[in-house]
């Protein structure tokens, strides 16, 4: 997430003309929380490329490395991992694709898009770091990309709200 420029914003007695004004005076907050229920579907989306590009790199290194006379891709307890990955980029596809079409469709997608963009970020996590796991050592180097995709997954539990907010937002609306 180099590429992702990060800094403070500073607004000091800062006047803007009322023909730049963006929306409604006084409806801010509400405004950017209806842009967050599109971000969230963004940022779950980021996720899933993620989880895809370290799954696809796990598979086909599991499939090339040899280890004890075998690819490791043998042995249960590295299939298992790319079973669950596999399963995983599956059902956050699934969530990503019915909150965007929803949302496409002028449907509210506030607890839905909080469900796909944590489920996919947390996959995404968990996916980068089994990545780094199947790679042994050389997914610690800069040799392979999944290194890469560890790092960038952690932001995706964060940016766009935290998991934490993503379970305050999906539980009061289904406490409602
Ligand atoms: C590289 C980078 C890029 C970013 N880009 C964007 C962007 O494009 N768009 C965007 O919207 N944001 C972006 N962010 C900001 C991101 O959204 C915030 O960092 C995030 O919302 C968390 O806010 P905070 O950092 O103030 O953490 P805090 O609010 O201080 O949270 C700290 C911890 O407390 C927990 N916590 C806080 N409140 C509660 C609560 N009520 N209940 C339970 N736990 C709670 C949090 O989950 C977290 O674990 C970016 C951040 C980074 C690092």
């Amino acid at each position: 997430m180099r590429a992702s420029e990060t800094a403070e914003l500073v607004f000091d007695n800062c006047r803007i003309h009322k023909d730049n004004l963006l929306g409604q005076e006084g409806e801010g907050f509400v405004q950017s929380l209806k842009i967050l229920d599109g971000g969230r579907i963004s940022i779950g989306a980021l996720s899933l490329g993620i989880s895809k590009g370290a799954y696809e790199a796990s598979l086909k290194y599991a499939k090339e490395r040899v280890q004890f006379g075998k690819p490791i891709a043998s042995f249960q307890g590295i299939s298992f991992k790319l079973a669950d990955m596999a399963t995983e980029i599956e059902a956050s596809e699934l969530l990503l694709h019915k909150s965007a079409f929803l949302k496409n469709n002028g449907e509210k997608v506030t607890t839905l898009g909080a469900m796909a963009k944590m489920f996919a970020s947390e996959s995404c996590v968990k996916i980068a770091n089994d990545a780094v796991q199947i790679h042994g050592g050389y997914g610690y180097t800069k040799d392979y990309p999944v290194e890469k995709f560890y790092r960038d997954s952690k932001l995706c539990t964060i940016g766009e709200g935290t998991t934490e907010i993503q379970k305050v937002v999906i539980s009061r609306n289904i406490l409602k």
